[in-house]
């Protein structure tokens, strides 16, 4: 069955108006562009703490210019509630011990979806800890992104961190398109690759030749 995320969504926004209630969202961010769209709609409804946690991410200075520009991009926009920011550690080594075996395994498949679970795990359980409404990541906004697979995901993880997953599909509603607009008028870097050292253009390249 085709679950309609986006629809999920707005069901819980609907909820939280009817109640006046702002709940305290913890979202894990994969990067600026992608997040400009989803803090502009979700700030309206949620008082939000960003969470940047991509130990994916190769090289370190690719990993130090995105971080430098999620901090800049909330320092520069305006939310109706609260955003505040967290960086997470990064251990590169931990992606790679979770990738062992999978090095070969295409873009969109089965080391994609370990990684999402590495980073929205460390998401949930944070937000479990920090006693928080609700946790969920800007991942369903890029098309190249499984967001079937992203809130199933979500779903287990909810389980078993005892938070509730906020359900998405940022990408509806023009969301991909809206982040684009975002990013030229924030002047965002746009990176080329997802991040990972196997998605580096260098390395899809390589496997051509
Ligand atoms: S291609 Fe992207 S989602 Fe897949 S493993 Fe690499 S960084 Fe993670």
């Amino acid at each position: 069955m085709n679950i309609n995320y986006q629809k999920e969504l707005e069901k819980i926004i609907s909820e939280s108006q009817r109640r006046e209630t702002v709940p305290r969202l913890f979202l894990h961010s994969c990067c600026a562009p992608c997040s400009s769209y989803v803090l502009e709609y979700l700030s309206r409804f949620f008082s939000i703490t960003v969470f940047y946690y991509n130990p994916n991410i190769s090289p370190r200075e690719e990993y130090e210019k995105r971080v430098q520009e999620i901090r800049r991009l909330i320092d520069e926009m305006e939310f109706v509630h609260p955003v505040d920011f967290v960086e997470g550690e990064y251990c590169p080594q931990d992606f790679y011990a979770m990738a062992k075996g999978l090095e070969d395994i295409p873009e969109g498949g089965e080391r994609c979806f370990r990684c999402y679970r590495m980073r929205m795990e460390e998401a949930a359980r944070l937000a479990g800890e920090g006693g928080y409404d609700y946790f969920t990541t800007t991942l369903t906004i890029s098309p190249l992104k499984n967001a079937a697979k992203i809130n199933e995901i979500g779903g287990e993880l909810a389980e078993i961190y005892r938070v509730p997953h906020l359900p998405s599909d940022f990408k509806k509603k023009n969301g991909y398109k809206r982040s684009i607009e975002l990013s030229r008028e924030h002047g965002l870097y746009r990176q080329n690759y997802c991040g990972c050292v196997f998605s580096r253009p260098e390395e899809k390249n390589n496997e051509k030749k």
